[in-house]
């Protein structure tokens, strides 16, 4: 079953048709921006399984962690973030984009180095400070 998703307004809606990678949580600076503040949930999407069904998503690139650029996609209409586009073979999907957020359960925490004080990090799940190790 493909998953749905997509902006706020709608003018962006997405499909996620292959399995997905993994889960987590982003707490880095930059991902701060796109949430307002909380850390970041996504869903790993394949990029091979990931297609783009309306709208033309407008991209932001900036350096990504590991040095490569990263963009950031998200609705020009509504300001949604949707998912980001970088040197890793999937695309983490804004957990808050998919029509089911609910669907989400978070895997792991990365980045907690820049962790602000007051986001949690639930007990017991695999933390990294940084990018985790390559799988
Ligand atoms: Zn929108
Ligand atoms: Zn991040």
């Amino acid at each position: 079953m493909a998953i749905q998703g997509g902006c706020q307004c709608g003018a962006i809606r997405y499909e996620i048709t292959g399995d997905l990678m993994g889960s987590g949580v982003c707490h880095c600076r930059q991902c701060q921006y796109s949430t307002g503040g909380g850390p970041n949930s996504v869903a790993l999407a394949p990029k091979s399984g990931f297609v783009v069904t309306k709208g033309q998503p407008k991209h932001y690139a900036r350096k990504g962690g590991s040095g490569g650029e990263v963009n950031q996609v998200f609705c020009g209409d509504c300001g949604s973030p949707l998912w980001s586009e970088g040197v890793f073979p999937f695309y983490p999907v804004k957990a808050g984009s998919l029509d089911d957020p609910s669907l989400l359960e978070p895997a792991i925490h990365l980045w907690t180095s820049e962790a602000q004080p007051w986001h949690r990090i639930e007990p017991g799940r695999p933390a990294f400070p940084e990018n985790p190790p390559a799988p």
